[in-house]
């Protein structure tokens, strides 16, 4: 009898990261000053510019699912208050730069930067447009949440320049809707669309989960059909994380209604499967885009990134922070921005960079960094030839290399003279390849989402 990959998993503790960084965000190292990142920042090659990360942590209503850092609010004038610190925060960093930089890409997320109102949009766009070189050839994405969008809005973020959108839709069957706290029918996700498309903002993404509350393998498989049928050019499928230690809204989510281990494994298998049968290409662990579409072509000419978005095009090693609990990169290290929100404002108001926690890198960080990069974008990785280029003995990870024999004896990846390669079966478990060659995973911690 055949042995599937799924239930040779079962033996391994799959609480994982997810590799959106290396070292991952729990190794960041709390700080009181902002002077190690303002070096950082000196140090910042003005000819690479820059990309920006923009974090609204606002939202009307809490979804039970939410693993993000927001705050609920009933009125505007916090997000009015929170915003005149943004707009600090992107003069202070202007000024903490070498020089005027190209910002190429920026991205809002949240939360829910569609919070905020049609003036607002203008105004921080203006903001950042009158600090940094923005053009029409730089891409203006957001996190929209279609249950608060009407037709003008969509026409004023358009207007304003916002030229990419992300969609969070999760799973529109209505039983799952009600479990995670978050009515967005059909319908309301199939106007916005529409309207994103009619006012040029063609680039869009979706994002699905599967293994909430209630979910099937039938309802994974109609949520994807009715998915496609809107045209997006992108879909990122992740499994929902029950963390309820750390997030304590997610006790309000019916645990008996979960998917269990072997159906989560179900339902993530027939949702790659159905998207591939509508045309999609799996790209990574989790997204999937149209053959034509510029991710498919950086994953096919090797060269897709992760980022803390996830997968990327933009190879632009600079992502810098603003907004509460906002993280980024530069080539020197990591940084996280604070949260709270009150420890955010009074870093601002003393004309410091809100920066909580940072991470400097030493170069065996960058080189595993790079490995890890090649698991998760490519499924492939010359081991020895990385090594040299960054300066190690070509044979620096025989430990990793024994360590991952127990992973090739169950056929999720090959080791043939220092190159590892993942098979298709294997690609559902990279996070569990990646791991091995990171040497800050503690055996066992909880902090993690499982693989699957
Ligand atoms: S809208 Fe997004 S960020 Fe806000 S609570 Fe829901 S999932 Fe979380």
């Amino acid at each position: 009898m055949t042995v599937s990959i799924a239930e040779k998993s079962e033996k391994y503790d799959l609480r994982v990261p997810r590799y959106t960084s290396y070292p991952t965000s729990p190794h960041f190292l709390e700080t009181d000053t902002d002077q190690d990142y303002r070096d950082w920042l000196k140090n910042l090659d003005p000819k690479v510019g820059v990309s920006l990360y923009i974090h609204i942590p606002f939202c009307d209503e809490m979804c039970s699912f939410c693993g993000c850092y927001t705050k609920i609010v009933k009125r505007y004038d916090p997000i009015t208050d929170y915003l005149k610190y943004v707009h600090r925060e992107i003069e202070l960093l202007a000024e903490a730069l070498p020089a005027r930089m190209t910002a190429k890409h920026v991205h809002w997320g949240g939360g829910s930067p569609t919070m905020l109102k049609a003036e607002d949009w203008k105004s921080i766009i203006e903001k950042l447009k009158s600090l940094f070189d923005i053009d029409d050839s730089s891409e203006l994405a957001v996190e929209l949440d279609p249950r608060t969008a009407t037709e003008d809005y969509v026409k004023a973020i358009a207007e304003a320049g916002i030229n990419r959108a992300s969609i969070g839709v999760q799973d529109f069957h209505e039983e799952v809707q009600v479990a995670i706290n978050r009515i967005q029918p059909f319908g309301v996700t199939k106007d916005v669309v529409g309207w994103l498309k009619k006012y040029g903002i063609t680039s869009i993404n979706f994002d699905l989960l599967y293994g909430l509350p209630f979910q099937s393998t039938e309802r994974v498989l109609d949520m994807v059909d009715k998915a496609v049928s809107l045209e997006p050019k992108r879909f990122a499928v992740f499994g929902y994380a029950h963390v309820p230690w750390m997030k304590s809204h997610m006790k309000l989510i019916p645990e008996e209604a979960l998917p269990n281990a072997k159906e989560r494994w179900e339902q993530m298998e027939a949702a790659a499967s159905r998207l591939e049968e509508h045309g999609f290409v799996k790209i990574g662990l989790d997204h999937y885009a149209r053959p034509d579409d510029e991710m498919t072509r950086a994953m096919k000419e090797e060269r897709l990134h992760r980022n803390f978005q996830g997968y990327t095009v933009d190879n632009n090693p600079v992502m810098l922070p603003l907004g509460a609990s906002s993280i980024g990169q530069t080539p020197d290290g990591y940084v996280a921005n604070v949260q709270p929100l009150r420890d955010y404002k009074r870093m601002i108001d003393n004309g410091q960079l809100p920066v909580g926690r940072t991470r400097s890198l030493t170069e065996e960080d960058i080189l595993r960094r790079a490995v890890i990069e090649q698991i998760m974008c490519n499924m492939k990785v010359d081991l020895p030839k990385l090594c040299r280029e960054h300066g190690f003995d070509e044979d620096f990870f025989a430990s990793e290399e024994e360590k991952l024999q127990v992973l090739i004896e169950d056929d999720i990846c090959t080791l043939s003279n220092g190159v590892l390669t993942l098979p298709e079966e294997g690609r559902p478990l990279m996070r569990m390849v990646a791991a091995t060659f990171d040497t800050y995973l503690q055996k066992g911690q909880k902090k993690h989402s499982r693989a699957v």
